[in-house]
């Protein structure tokens, strides 16, 4: 089996369906705190399939880690658990710093100590596969290059500053201990079961509910966007033939101005749900105060895991935002459930704590 932490969040959920989606795939460990961004019901539709096993618990907690590594032999690690928003973490930059910095450090010495007593031939082919951000690597002017994996670190925001210390205790623990570890920095992704505070869910549900599209300055910050999916098939690969302690810079090349991202979306809203007064969409757009420290530009250059894996993204951006689009107007139940907290009532009567 592998486990999974973080697979209740928007990206972990949409890996661990993925990878069940595959009959004959090994089972999987979800190890997951529910913080406000885990959301069982995402994952409702396995709750038959018994290859899926949940655990509420923390990664910082070090016995709890290693007993679940232990009871199910795990042969793989995939950490996505994390407090993943930047506006949180300059509020509250906290939590950020307990889970991202401590919580990895904990799950590291749990998976170590597992990892040191299984026999030599099992221990040759475990894997720990961290998934991180490009936020680690600051921020690009417009004439820079895309972040390669040799990009200095620089981040600027308490979240992409407690991600990048988990980056590098990563690394530290490969060589220093020899952990078998692979890490993956990848850029915005969007898509199925994305939680509303974030730019392109919030966009698509504040334009069906007839409110205000807010806009950060000038809206002219680049994202990079990447398909969930995509990133999912590109995290398969990396565990199953990525170099060790190597990291891989996962994106599809698809650099975006955050007001064209907006005006995208409104004008996919405006054909395929029409607004009754016969307006677009677009003009609920409304600009408000900058983000403090707000990076101007990320842009990813995946080259590396293209060549030397073979990885391939199967969507543009113009292809994923109508699937992503299309999937908000199908499943406003999700939503609904995400918006009014209700989703907390129906995991209290699914699942006990461990
Ligand atoms: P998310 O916030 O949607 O989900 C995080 C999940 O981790 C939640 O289910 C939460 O309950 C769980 N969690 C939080 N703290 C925990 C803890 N201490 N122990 C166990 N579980 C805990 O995040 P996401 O967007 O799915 O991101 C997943 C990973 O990918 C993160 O590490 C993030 O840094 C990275 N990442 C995300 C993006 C993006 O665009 N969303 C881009 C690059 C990298």
């Amino acid at each position: 089996m592998i486990l999974v932490t973080g697979g209740a969040g928007f990206i972990g959920g949409n890996f661990v369906l993925d990878w069940l989606g595959n009959p004959s795939a090994e089972g999987v460990v979800n190890l997951d705190k529910l913080t406000y961004a885990g959301n069982l019901t995402t994952l409702q539709s396995l709750s038959s399939d018994t290859r899926h096993v949940f655990a509420h618990g923390d990664i910082s907690n070090y016995e709890l880690v290693l007993s679940l590594l232990k009871k199910h032999s795990i042969r793989a690690v995939v950490n996505f658990a994390a407090e993943s928003h930047v506006d949180r973490s300059i509020h509250g930059p906290g939590d950020f710093i307990q889970t991202n910095v401590v919580g990895t450090f904990n799950l590291l010495e749990a998976v170590r100590a597992y990892w040191s007593d299984l026999p030599e031939s099992e221990k040759k082919s475990f894997r720990f596969l961290h998934v991180s951000t490009d936020e680690v690597y600051g921020s690009l002017s417009p004439a820079d290059p895309a972040f390669s994996e040799t990009n200095p670190y620089e981040p600027n925001s308490p979240y992409s500053a407690s991600k990048a210390a988990s980056d590098h205790l990563v690394r530290a623990w490969h060589h220093t201990y020899g952990l078998p570890v692979l890490t993956t920095n990848c850029s915005n992704n969007y898509g199925p079961y994305h939680f509303p505070e974030k730019l392109i869910p919030l966009v698509i549900l504040n334009a069906l509910a007839g409110k205000p599209l807010p806009i950060y300055g000038d809206g002219q910050q680049i994202r990079d966007w990447l398909y969930v999916k995509d990133h999912c098939s590109a995290i398969r690969r990396v565990l199953e033939a990525g170099k060790l302690g190597e990291t891989y810079n996962v994106g599809s090349w698809n650099e975006k101005p955050n007001l064209d991202v907006v005006h995208t979306i409104c004008s996919i809203l405006d054909s395929l749900r029409p607004k009754a007064d016969g307006t677009s969409y677009a003009s609920q757009i409304t600009y408000v105060k900058d983000r403090p420290g707000h990076d101007r530009r990320y842009a990813i250059d995946a080259t590396k895991l293209e060549r030397e894996l073979g990885w391939k993204p199967a969507e543009t951006f113009e292809t994923g935002i109508r699937k992503t689009v299309q999937w908000y107007l199908d499943n406003q139940g999700w939503t609904n459930g995400v918006l009014s907290g209700s989703y907390r009532d129906w995991v209290q009567k699914q699942y006990s704590n461990p």
